[in-house]
């Protein structure tokens, strides 16, 4: 399953949900959102061009 961070947005794969968010530590890691899914995808696609992206959503504007 996709995984999000709510206080750092980590966003990972992971087989289950983890007690802990493996970047900062929070325990408040939830599933990914449908939408947040499919920036993942796309990220890891991007990933394949640009292997320097940080796996973090970007910030919301507005
Ligand atoms: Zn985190």
């Amino acid at each position: 399953m996709i995984c999000t961070c709510e206080k750092c947005l980590y966003t990972f794969f992971l087989n289950s949900l983890p007690e802990a968010c493996p970047d900062c530590g929070s325990p408040s890691v939830r599933e990914a959102t449908p939408e947040e899914k499919d920036w993942f995808y796309d990220l890891q696609r991007e990933k394949q061009r640009n292997p320097l992206l940080l796996d973090r959503l970007p910030l919301r504007v507005g």
